[in-house]
């Protein structure tokens, strides 16, 4: 650890890497009334408390102390704030202060201004904690910094539970749809330092900044500091257990798409295959023929974790038992079986893309009870695969096809952003000559897409586990987006590295039934952030965490998912390899009957 001592009366620069101790002692210098004191005061390893700073003077004291920064607005907003994406109804946020901005502007290649846009949300009532929401998709929005813990339905969120708040556009600013059609959120793809900023910089940057803010807001540094997101926000927590090790004491990765430009490849190898069944793609299958599929894996695995009840436990043993073969009709297509080429395309995308070679160029995927769920939105199986939200296409199409072309691919590959040129340019996606781009560089780009979007070194942790800090990983088995048999391969190998000690730092939780970090048949509301908190700070280590089924919220929950008593069905999510086993008495609806087993 670098240590902060014999402060200086010149301004001191940011370290480019800087230890959380030596970024909160140096952001409460900076705070600190004049640099005299500070010349006089005795080196302290921890930021002695400072005069606190209102939040309505922020937008004045701010820029004097930090280079680069614009603040856009400082305000503070009463208790009583609702969040439409919570639970119904919606919990009342708590009274907090609300800081805006952008550090570093800049103009980029493309001419376009750039900047690392962000917002901080400081409750009244603090805990001492701060906490990084890492937001989904390719970024672009500086997303409202309230933290909520689960995407849809949650009932609390970090804000509620007294952490500071910070979301990031993570550097580049969508562009309306208006200018660029379906490609507005990628574009920022043509400049070099944007696809850095994306990839892991704007982070890297603006962390040690916003600490730096938090502390001169309440006059002290926080104590401790997490990170927290879902799908790209999962990513993101995986590539800073990496690289910000020295920033953050836990982290929690949801459906992480660590490996996100491999995942781009799949998008075009999937739809090759539905498009063999049919050019439209949502006509190649209907709901009723996936709701076939998952009642068929239903049947074949669901008891295979020991209890019938909709619920696919034992994952790991279905892939086996589970054969998509005897669905194919025997004659006339009906519902109630897939013709030839639909079994054919199910059998491609659920192998993964291989290139001519034969090579794997992503991950396999794991039948689930949840590929049957087709609600039209941002989660579900439907939606990303087949029939999305955005011009009826699957949203592989409409939004991952302009990621894979402009800013997974070296040099950016130029398409433009009509619904019918994006699904052709996944249609004419070679997996010999166009996949190798995710791992290109040239003289403009010199970071490859998966140097710059994964983890440099994925199942090297070192430096976070030495330092006490825990990532907690959780992933739907029916993600559709994400596979989850790519994050279980990479703890596995985490495993392996810490000689079978992964689980004293990490755990990652496998979710059956749950699709796109929401939705599926599953328990998709849990709190794990307090889990969190709780290992980092208490030492109790998450050998469950307890889900609730968003019953009647929850489109693909069977209404029948409630106990005697009427309470909605919970499950333990479990650390994998561990599974959910009924204990054998009690009301099956209730997770408090099951254990954690090993299968
Ligand atoms: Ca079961």
């Amino acid at each position: 650890m670098t240590s902060f001592a014999a402060p200086t009366c010149t301004p001191a620069p940011t370290p480019s890497r800087p230890s959380f101790r030596a970024a909160a002692a140096l952001g409460a210098s900076l705070v600190l009334a004049g640099c005299a004191q500070m010349a006089d005061a005795p080196p302290a390893p921890v930021a002695a408390p400072t005069t606190p700073v209102a939040c309505a003077d922020l937008a004045r004291a701010l820029p004097e102390r930090i280079p680069n920064l614009r603040v856009l607005g400082a305000e503070p907003v009463p208790e009583g704030l609702t969040v439409g994406s919570m639970a119904t109804p919606a919990p009342r946020m708590p009274a907090h202060c609300r800081l805006f901005g952008v550090l570093n502007e800049r103009k980029g290649v493309d001419d376009l201004p750039y900047g690392l846009g962000f917002e901080l949300r400081m409750p009244a009532n603090w805990n001492q904690r701060f906490l990084v929401q890492a937001n989904g998709g390719s970024d672009g929005v500086v997303v409202p910094a309230f933290g909520n813990v689960v995407s849809n339905g949650a009932t609390t969120n970090a804000l509620m539970q007294g952490f500071a708040v910070l979301s990031t556009d993570a550097g580049h600013r969508t562009v309306p749809p208006q200018q660029a059609q379906l490609l507005g959120g990628v574009l920022f793809g043509l400049d070099p330092q944007a696809r850095l900023d994306y990839g892991y910089q704007a982070k890297q940057t603006l962390v040690p900044v916003a600490k730096r803010m938090v502390a001169a807001h309440y006059g002290q540094a926080p104590q401790r500091s997490y990170m927290m997101g879902c799908s790209n926000g999962g990513r993101h927590g995986m590539v800073a257990a990496a690289r910000l090790a020295h920033e953050f004491d836990g982290i929690l990765a949801g459906n992480p798409g660590f490996n996100l430009p491999k995942a781009a490849v799949q998008h075009a190898w999937d739809i090759q295959a539905l498009s063999r069944v049919n050019p439209d793609v949502k006509a190649a299958f209907s709901p009723s023929d996936m709701r076939l599929v998952a009642g068929s894996v239903l049947r074949a695995c669901d008891s295979l974790d020991g209890l019938a009840d909709g619920m696919v436990d034992n994952h790991r043993a279905c892939q086996s038992a589970f054969r998509i073969e005897p669905l194919q009709c025997q004659g006339e297509k009906t519902d109630a079986c897939l013709s030839a080429v639909q079994v054919q395309a199910l059998k491609d995308m659920f192998a993964g893309p291989r290139n001519s070679a034969g090579e794997r160029l992503y991950a396999d995927w794991p039948w689930d009870a949840g590929v049957g769920a087709s609600a039209i939105g941002f989660g579900s199986w439907r939606s990303w695969k087949l029939e999305g939200p955005v011009a009826g296409l699957p949203i592989i199409g409409a939004l991952g096809a302009g990621s894979l072309a402009y800013v997974f691919s070296t040099p950016p590959q130029r398409v433009t952003g009509s619904p019918g040129a994006l699904m052709e340019s996944l249609r004419v996606f070679n997996f010999d000559t166009d996949a190798p781009r995710i791992f290109a560089s040239d003289r403009n780009f010199r970071e490859s897409a998966m140097s710059f979007m994964t983890p440099p070194d994925p199942t090297n942790l070192r430096a976070f586990a030495r330092k006490g800090a825990k990532l907690m990983v959780y992933h739907g088995v029916s993600d559709p987006v994400f596979s989850v048999n790519d994050t279980i391969n990479w703890w596995d190998a985490l495993n392996q590295r810490h000689n079978g000690r992964a689980a004293d730092f990490a755990r990652l939780y496998t979710i059956p039934g749950h699709n796109h970090c929401q939705g599926g048949p599953s328990t998709d509301q849990f709190d794990m952030l307090s889990a969190l908190v709780n290992w980092v700070e208490k030492g109790q280590a998450p050998d469950r965490v307890m889900a609730t089924a968003r019953v009647g919220a929850n489109a693909d929950v069977p209404g029948n998912w409630v106990t005697a008593d009427g309470r909605p069905r919970t499950r333990p999510l479990c650390p994998y390899p561990a599974q959910a086993r009924y204990s054998g008495s009690g009301d099956i609806n209730d997770g408090q009957n099951f254990v954690c087993r090993a299968p």
